[in-house]
């Protein structure tokens, strides 16, 4: 494509902090659809919300509404199809304030708790609260809403929105570290504790039988028994597939690795990923939200000499905002952080990257979430055949592409790899995602072009962090 179109979005009276979220949601679209979006002057087309003293070319149903911040989102109403959430004084969806509701998630900054490993719980996320189907990216939906409207204006607009990467789909790869060790006494403890989490826990006694075969193989053939980085290298060189791979910089917690990064073992597995052509990342300790801890993790890691640009937490463990404001400090450029433990689909009805909104200061916080749509462990809830999950995971990811591009994220640990772990079975489920003719980016590619888009639709301004990096550095 050359040359973008414009867009310009006027908004009727309303105060700052309406207005704030409402060009936020009138970024996203122009993010996903590739539009320029101006702010004065003349435009290709021109969008109206609410009632405005000038001619335009489409005008949009006034129906956001601000909640206080410790009020949940009510029960959506269903409006052709889609769950709504705000409408006007006549009942039509106002397709910016059902966009806001989703990607900044008030509703999960007003949890009233925190779950047992300290994060907002699962079931507090928009879909689980209101029973929606979660493997639909509803967000988009409402933004092909909208693009039907203005299209309807601008004829000569893309039909589907377009890929900053070309045709067809793009995903992201990821594998958090979870386990490195070259201590056979400290990989045996490892084993055993997965096969009793087998056993009493998921209630597998298969899986804990297929633990001690995999782990008999492994030792015999002087295999890694309890990470599997190495099958995972060499699986995503057969396929020429670039992933991201996120490394823990520093445990403070029993619940975290407790490996070092000046470890050999350690030393020597990043290596490898690094000279496979993979992106490194951090993967913020359980406590990496407490003071200055994962600014020194992403500093750790730079330190060590891995130039890591973003990251996901371990447990997923985060409270909303602190997470992103925690990353800009510390220069991160994206994070895979927000989606569901224990189910597959998009906990943000976002199924492509977005800057997170920041509600205490009503302003994009200045990097790319890339959605995480599936967690491996996830998959076993939607049957019981290793088949039954292929299509689960298939499905998700081309839901993602209705209304979309792809830019969203499965996590994979290298553990899966192992069979001494989880089912052996997930494995080939992720062997069969790399297979099945999309493309696969890292973390740091897809959030670099997504960035381009949010910078066009003036919501982000040109990447800054990169001279933050050189001031870390310097
Ligand atoms: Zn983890």
């Amino acid at each position: 494509m050359s040359k973008t179109l414009t867009a310009r979005l006027c908004i009727g009276p309303t105060d700052p902090r309406v207005a704030a979220r409402l060009r936020y949601s009138f970024g996203a679209y122009a993010a996903l659809y590739d539009l320029t979006v101006v702010t004065t002057g003349p435009a290709d087309v021109v969008v109206a919300h609410g009632p405005v003293d000038e001619p335009v070319d489409v005008v949009i149903p006034d129906g956001y509404r601000v909640r206080p911040g410790s009020v949940p989102a009510p029960s959506p109403v269903w409006v052709d199809g889609l769950p709504s959430f705000h409408r006007d004084g006549s009942g039509r969806p106002d397709p910016l304030g059902e966009v806001f509701e989703w990607l900044a998630a008030p509703h999960e900054d007003a949890a009233p708790e925190l779950d047992a490993v300290g994060r907002v719980p699962p079931r507090y996320g928009l879909a689980r609260s209101h029973g929606l189907d979660l493997t639909v990216p509803w967000a988009n939906r409402w933004l092909a809403r909208l693009h039907t409207m203005v299209r309807s204006a601008l004829p000569r607009l893309p039909e589907v929105p377009p890929s900053p990467f070309g045709s067809g789909m793009t995903f992201v790869a990821s594998h958090d570290l979870d386990h490195l060790s070259g201590d056979r006494l400290v990989n045996a403890r490892r084993v055993a504790k997965n096969a009793a989490i087998a056993f009493l826990h998921d209630r597998a006694p298969r899986t804990t039988a297929q633990i001690g075969v995999a782990t008999a193989r492994r030792v015999a053939a002087h295999r890694a028994t309890a990470d599997g980085v190495r099958d995972l290298l060499a699986g995503e060189a057969a396929r020429g597939v670039t992933a991201t791979y996120t490394a823990v910089a520093a445990s403070g917690h029993r619940r975290d690795p407790g490996y070092r990064l000046d470890d050999d073992y350690v030393r020597r597995t990043l290596a490898e990923i690094v000279d496979a052509g993979h992106e490194l990342a951090v993967h913020g300790s359980y406590r990496s939200l407490e003071g200055t801890g994962l600014r020194d993790e992403y500093a750790a890691m730079r330190a060590a000499g891995y130039p890591v640009r973003g990251g996901r937490q371990h447990w997923l463990r985060h409270r909303g905002g602190e997470l992103f404001t925690a990353l800009a400090d510390s220069g991160a450029e994206w994070d895979s952080t927000l989606g569901y433990p224990d189910d597959v689909g998009y906990r943000h009805g976002a199924a492509f990257p977005f800057p997170p909104y920041d509600l205490t200061t009503e302003s994009p916080h200045p990097l790319i979430e890339i959605p995480l749509a599936i967690m491996e462990r996830a998959l076993c809830a939607t049957g019981d055949a290793p088949r039954d999950w292929t299509t689960a995971a298939l499905d998700v990811l081309r839901a993602s592409t209705d209304d979309g591009w792809g830019g969203v994220a499965v996590l994979w640990h290298d553990a899966a790899f192992t069979g001494t772990c989880m089912p052996a079975g997930l494995a080939d489920v992720y062997w069969a995602l790399l297979e099945a003719g999309d493309r696969w980016e890292t973390a740091g590619e897809v959030a670099h072009r997504a960035r381009s888009r949010w910078t066009a639709a003036q919501v982000l301004s040109v990447a800054t962090t990169t001279a933050t990096f050189g001031a870390l550095h310097g």
